[in-house]
């Protein structure tokens, strides 16, 4: 339960479940949930018998776990979005951190929930709902004014790499900048050459997301199965600021979709605990360590440093956020195992404190504009009070006339005698220095010391009496020039952090105007006017191709006949190609839609066009009749002309919902715009890993065809469009040359172009496939034919 007290949110991590619609059979026996209670549900996994005997040790039946909440099988996206992340994006709005992490085994539902399945609208996960979510509530919002951004990371075996480079056409994750982790003296984690893409709109914050994702997937190889080893961290940053006010909140909102939590089962002796069983994935067991020290009460060490996930994730685990786990599981028998481990992690994060603060930040510059005014606003009062404006030292003349003052006062032997220098706070103060100098001098007797002391407690109690106000003022004079100080020294401290940051980023980078995030974060903190000057630089540097550059690329063209076919064939039978039909269709539909939409919202404009005409109409005719001598009908109320407007009115209103309509559509045009492209590009790096095996194989059966000595010359070569682009005619040369070479010299059959190998590696989107020899592309494709029911297979272990 949350624990509010002011500007901080004190709560444990808040843990959920969500089981994976298993499909047919499976349902019965294995698990049970219990909603019962209101705050907390309980899931209880029964071990089937023939299961627990080789099981676990114990023996154990059925286990018990608590979450806040489990979504079972038939839990839609809305729902898991309206439970699970819109809390937590609300606390974001506010300038609180939040974190939401999907943990599971691979295949258990992480991706689907973060981000959604790749083929409906209706499937989009929590990431694309919460930017439609947030950007709709900043819409509403116009008290403030906030910058949204984004950044996407992936870290895989420990390295960090940006997804969200615009400038690179990832091939593989190594192509992608790599991204760094910085702690400044304040323990502070920077994650440098990780860029923050501004995003304005839903809109262009959804095709980053997309470009994001689209590099993960081709960046992924069967070799290094990104997907199920690393951690993908989609963060949103919001800033917001009243106008006029000095305070800026910043709040980050991480959305991470962990690596397989799958485990090596332990071969050892017999009856081993599976769960001792070590971690596919190294740096999920130092999220698990973490998470262990956090549960241990009075434990000050946190292994944080262990690993980059943990690392970024600081805040997350038991410090300044509003966190949440999904725990997903696939429920079913071969699965039991890591299920329960799964449940077992998810109890421990749940004992987890964090603290969520309220992240406000003070902008100097502002800060001293403000108390300027205020020092001044509290001169023209004192000037106010002592009746008049006053010079910094008191005169020659003035000086004389208080000593005169001070010695009469002095010798003075009147009990009731008061030194009267009037409402003056530096003549007050001369007086005293001047009486302390006296004092110290012993210029005057020991007697006279006496009495004068006395004397000058009651001058003290007088002056104080009727000058209370006055001194109170000065005081605050004082402390606002002291604040003062320490703001000019703050900023100057904060400008030289720019600079250092700006000469580390020149330092590391060679140079390049790379956004990096901690520059960034210093110069969004100290918000100088150079900053944001900055900032836009590298906005418009980096982020300034609205269409993401994949979606405009064409496939085919340059492929050899076979491989066409064999692509087209392939096509036909992928599964994905059924969706892309799917979601054509519906993208047709949606556009007829629109289109409609759009012609009856056109309508609806001209007809309140048309009743405006109305009533101006009606209003030059009433002027005629008032000219004509009936001037009263120009008071009348005019019930036609209250019925124009009362339908007008209505018009509007129709008008407004159309409009909406037609705007909702829009953003799912292009959602399922991009879901296309994205089925697409997977479609042709599927056929060009499926291609590569197949003519690997094909050379396996056939060794007569190459010359053993050069196998590796014969594997299907990808070449990237830009390069075949800038070196073409001398390739198309050496394609034809080789050709004809070909039928004599089974050698060299060899296609590739000495410059690129290095850089041909599978590029999916932008290449296609090419032995290059319509001979051994005919060979392929007549092995395909006679193989028949490859692709058919194939097809269906792809879904
Ligand atoms: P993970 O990311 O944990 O490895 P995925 O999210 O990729 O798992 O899910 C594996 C498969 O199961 C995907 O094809 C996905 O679409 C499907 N899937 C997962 N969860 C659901 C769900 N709640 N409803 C429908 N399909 C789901
Ligand atoms: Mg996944």
């Amino acid at each position: 339960a949350a624990v509010s007290a002011g500007a901080m949110m004190k709560e444990t991590i808040r843990v959920y479940a969500r089981v994976k619609p298993l499909g047919r059979r499976q349902r019965a026996g294995i698990y049970s949930v219990d909603d019962d209670e209101k705050s907390v549900s309980s899931l209880e996994i029964i071990v089937p018998r023939d299961l627990a005997d080789g099981f676990v040790n114990n023996k154990r039946e059925s286990y018990k776990f608590k979450f806040q909440k489990i979504f079972d099988q038939e839990a839609k996206q809305d729902v898991v979005f309206d439970s699970i992340a819109k809390p937590v994006a609300e606390c974001a709005l506010a300038g609180y951190n939040g974190t939401i992490f999907a943990y599971g085994q691979t295949g258990s539902g992480k991706t689907f929930t973060i981000t959604g399945g790749a083929e409906r609208y209706s499937d989009r996960g929590i990431i694309p709902r919460t930017l439609s979510y947030i950007f709709h509530q900043l819409q509403k919002d116009s008290s403030k004014v906030y910058t949204t951004h984004v950044s996407y990371l992936e870290i895989y075996n420990e390295c960090g790499y940006d997804l969200l480079d615009p400038r690179h056409e990832a091939s593989r994750l190594e192509d992608l900048p790599k991204v760094t982790i910085m702690e400044d003296p304040d323990q502070i984690i920077h994650l440098k050459n990780l860029s923050l893409q501004q995003a304005t709109n839903e809109e262009e914050a959804l095709n980053l997301l997309f470009l994001g994702d689209t590099n993960r997937m081709i960046a992924e190889t069967p070799m290094n199965q990104a997907s199920t080893r690393s951690h993908c961290i989609f963060t949103i940053h919001i800033s917001s600021k009243e106008p006029g006010s000095a305070t800026i909140r910043h709040s980050k909102l991480h959305l991470v979709d962990l690596a397989g939590s799958e485990r090596v089962a332990k071969t050892g002796v017999g009856g081993h605990l599976l769960t001792e069983a070590k971690y596919i994935n190294l740096s999920l067991h130092y999220l698990e360590q973490v998470i262990i020290a956090l549960a241990e009460k009075n434990r000050s060490h946190i292994p944080y440093r262990n690993s980059m996930m943990t690392s970024v994730l600081r805040d997350s685990l038991g410090g300044n956020c509003m966190t949440t786990m999904i725990a997903t599981l696939s429920l079913d028998k071969r699965n039991i195992d890591e299920s329960i481990s799964t449940c077992r992690f998810a109890q421990r994060v749940a004992l987890i404190k964090n603290e969520a603060v309220l992240n406000e930040e003070i902008d100097p510059r502002l800060m001293i504009a403000q108390l300027k005014k205020e020092i001044q606003e509290l001169k023209d009062e004192l000037a106010l009070v002592t009746g008049k404006q006053k010079t910094a030292e008191l005169s020659q003349e003035e000086l004389l006339r208080l000593n005169e003052l001070i010695e009469r006062f002095l010798e003075d032997n009147d009990p009731e005698s008061i030194l009267d220098v009037g409402p003056d706070m530096r003549k007050i103060k001369y007086c005293f220095i001047h009486v302390k100098q006296l004092m110290n001098h012993s210029k005057i007797s020991e007697k006279n010391l006496l009495s004068q002391h006395v004397s000058e407690e009651k001058d003290k109690q007088g002056i104080q009496a009727g000058k209370e106000e006055l001194r109170k003022l000065k005081e605050l004079l004082q402390q606002r020039d002291n604040e003062i100080n320490i703001l000019v020294n703050m900023l100057k401290k904060e400008k030289k952090k720019a600079q250092d940051a700006l000469f580390q980023l020149h330092a590391v980078s060679g140079g390049s105007k790379v956004l990096e995030q901690s520059l960034s974060r210093n110069l969004e903190e100290s918000r100088s006017p150079s900053s944001c000057v900055n900032l836009k630089e590298a906005k418009d540097f980096s982020f300034s191709v609205r269409r993401l550059p994949f979606l405009s690329r064409q496939t085919g063209g340059e492929m050899s006949l076979g491989c066409q076919e064999a692509f087209e064939v392939f096509k036909r039978d992928h599964a994905d190609s059924i969706t892309v039909e799917d979601n054509k269709q519906l993208l047709r539909q949606r556009f007829a839609e629109a289109k409609s939409l759009g012609e009856k919202v056109n309508e609806l404009r001209n007809k309140i066009n048309h009743l405006k005409g109305e009533i101006t109409q009606r209003h030059i005719q009433k002027a005629a009749l008032a000219v004509a001598g009936a001037s009263e009908e120009l008071n009348k109320l005019d019930p036609i002309e209250e019925k124009l407007r009362a339908q007008i009115e209505e018009e509007k209103k129709s008008y407004k919902t159309m409009f909406n309509r037609l705007k909702g559509l829009k953003v799912e045009i292009e959602h399922l715009q991009l879901l296309m492209e994205k089925a697409k590009v997977k479609l042709q790096k599927d056929f060009e890993v499926w291609w590569s095996e197949e003519a690997t194989k094909l050379q396996q059966e056939k060794p007569d065809l190459v010359n053993t000595s050069n196998t590796a010359a014969v594997y299907p070569q990808f070449i990237k469009s830009s390069q075949r682009l800038s070196t073409n005619s001398s390739l198309e040369t050496r394609r034809i040359s080789h050709n004809e070479e070909s039928t004599g010299n089974k050698s060299s059959i060899t296609f590739s172009y000495p410059t690129s190998k290095s850089r041909t590696l599978p590029s999916s989107s932008s290449s296609v496939p090419l032995t290059g020899d319509s001979q051994i592309d005919a060979d392929i494709l007549a092995f395909i034919k006679a193989r028949g029911n490859i692709l058919q297979k194939k097809g269906k272990s792809l879904q």
